[in-house]
């Protein structure tokens, strides 16, 4: 993420220049237009108090209950301006501005003498610090929501917070933004965000995605207040003081983007087929409610992958049996009767979970991770399964099981969910007829063993991330060995093949759930195969669905493979 000088071109006589700044690709699409610069939020506040801890205390509780309601009243125009699954993003503030690790540090730090407005600040930053050093995306960029929410306290106890919202088209430049800033400027018309912290995965970023806006995040520096600037989301570089060639560039580009909307519109209602009629599902993947409305907006006939871990980590107890039904459920309705295929738990390796307090691992990727550490800490996975059991009333759900390398692991992870059905049956809880239950097809050892497996599941999905690592032997995770990260190795699409053979000669359906499931290069391959699914992240669907009415599957080629 570096800056570099960009384009020259002569202008009125003398040279001019350009300037590219390099950042995260966070929301794809071009724009061109004038920056706005986002004030920063004050966040030196006085630390000291005058008032007594009591007094203190009762700011603080009055500070969180005005900013419930302020949160309430976001996710209502979320609702109205951007859907469902975006006012979900308010629900999530609201519920962990009373996360006890938040709310109990500060009351502490207000006994020891602080303000109120300090300690949420203290506690929200020791928060978000923590987030910030957890190696899953996701919950990386939930650093900036524990700040959001510190800064909100304390804007709620000392008036400040209110955004100036700019007149006319403009691309926004912030060092942060919250979603509820974005919301709040979005009355403005926003053209592109550029952000110098948080991620693809940061809260903004999700709603810029939804909202349509472009956005790099992550930005080395930030364009000026009133400057022109050209923000590139697809490729995740910003151009200030673009050049007349850039920008006629640039123009072209913006041009062709709106017809490719165009375009793929088309094929968002319609479902996955190849040119000859062969029927691909083309579902998604996401890691958290709030990206259901993605899912919806961009024509998901399902979800494939549901990463459920996303619930269990970075906090600091696990989510009880109503919180995960919850979140399922809400899932589930969202979809309305579209499948939904919920992963278990899947923690352990780069996804670490530390009140769990298991023994630091010197291994971790070939560790007591996914179903191994389901099955051997009982507890916390029938809380999950009883959880999605309730949870199945609301839709159609699917479950399955990560990292198998066994049939013994299958039926006992069966076991465990059949003894779970039974005793909620017991209790009359309401529950889905029939829940299909899968597993995930992500070691060689699985592949090898599909044929058996086929016999114990209704479906598999293949998960190729980690089927490429752990058949390549290559860390997915480690820069030094990208190169030899390679999906389309002949060894990793045999196994598939194996896979997708045994699958249906045993009549199951197979899908695949990997990053390699929007990969043009091996579209041709799935589709020759006879895969039944693909997974893919929502901004991919709309393409995937257009790249594969192109095909005609009974003339791709399968890429060599053993
Ligand atoms: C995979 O391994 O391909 C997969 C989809 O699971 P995850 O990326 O969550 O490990
Ligand atoms: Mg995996």
């Amino acid at each position: 993420m570096g800056k570099n000088w960009g384009g020259r071109t002569p202008d009125a006589g003398r040279m001019v220049r350009s300037t590219v700044i390099h950042g995260i690709a966070a929301s794809e699409g071009c724009a061109i237009g004038r920056v706005f610069e986002v004030e920063e939020r004050r966040t030196d506040r006085r630390e000291k108090s005058a008032l007594t801890p009591e007094e203190e205390l009762a700011r603080l509780d009055r500070a969180v209950e005005d900013l419930s309601a302020d949160l309430a009243a976001a996710g209502e125009d979320a609702r109205r301006t951007a859907g469902e699954a975006q006012a979900e993003i308010f629900q999530v503030h609201a519920m962990l501005l009373r996360e006890e690790s938040f709310l109990g540090e500060a009351r502490e730090r207000i006994k020891a003498g602080e303000t109120a407005e300090h300690a949420a600040l203290a506690a929200g930053e020791r928060l978000a610090r923590m987030f910030e050093t957890l190696d899953d995306d996701y919950m990386k960029a939930r650093a900036a929501d524990f700040r959001d929410i510190a800064a909100g306290v304390a804007d709620c106890l000392t008036g400040g917070g209110g955004e100036t919202v700019p007149e006319g088209p403009v691309i926004l430049a912030a060092d942060e933004l919250t979603p509820n800033q974005l919301l709040k400027l979005s009355h403005g018309r926003i053209l592109a965000l550029v952000t110098r912290r948080g991620s693809a995965m940061s809260h903004a970023s999700i709603l810029a995605r939804s909202l349509g806006i472009p956005a790099v995040a992550g930005a080395a520096e930030l364009p000026r207040g009133g400057e022109e600037a050209v923000v590139d989301g697809t490729a995740g570089l910003v151009i200030w003081s673009p050049t007349a060639a850039e920008k006629a560039d640039y123009g072209g580009q913006i041009a062709r983007q709106a017809e490719e909307k165009v375009r793929r519109a088309a094929f968002r209602d319609k479902p996955g087929r190849t040119a000859d009629g062969r029927r691909i599902e083309t579902a998604c993947n996401i890691a958290a409610p709030e990206e259901v409305s993605a899912v919806l907006e961009q024509g998901g006939e399902g979800i494939g992958l549901f990463r459920s871990e996303f619930l269990f980590i970075g906090r600091t107890d696990p989510p009880s049996e109503e919180e995960q039904e919850a979140a399922y459920s809400s899932v589930l309705r969202a979809m309305g009767g579209k499948r939904v295929v919920i992963r278990t738990l899947d923690i352990g390796a780069d996804k670490q979970v530390p009140y769990f307090n298991g023994k630091e691992e010197e291994n971790p990727a070939l560790g007591e991770r996914a179903i191994r550490f389901a099955l051997s800490h009982e507890e916390v996975f029938r809380t999950q399964l009883r959880a999605l059991l309730r949870a199945s009333a609301a839709g159609q759900m699917a479950v399955m099981f990560p990292l198998i390398v066994s049939e013994n692991e299958v039926r006992r992870a069966r076991a465990l969910l059949e003894e779970e059905r039974e005793a909620l049956r017991r209790e009359k809880v309401p529950m889905a007829e029939r829940i299909e239950v899968g597993i995930m097809i992500e070691t060689p050892a699985a592949a090898l063993l599909s044929g058996r497996l086929a016999e114990l599941v209704d479906f598999f999905s293949i998960g190729t991330n980690d089927l490429t690592q752990y058949t390549l032997a290559v860390d997915r995770g480690n820069q030094r060995v990208a190169g030899l990260y390679d999906t389309a190795h002949p060894a990793v699409v045999g196994l598939i093949r194996r896979t997708v053979e045994n699958a249906h000669a045993h009549g199951i359906w197979v899908g695949i759930c990997g990053e390699s499931a929007s990969d043009r290069r091996l579209l041709e391959t799935y589709a020759a195969l006879g895969v039944d699914e693909l997974s893919v992240s929502p901004a991919q669907t709309a393409r995937v669905k257009e790249a594969l009415a192109g095909l005609d599957s009974r003339r791709c080629r399968i890429l060599d493979h053993v």
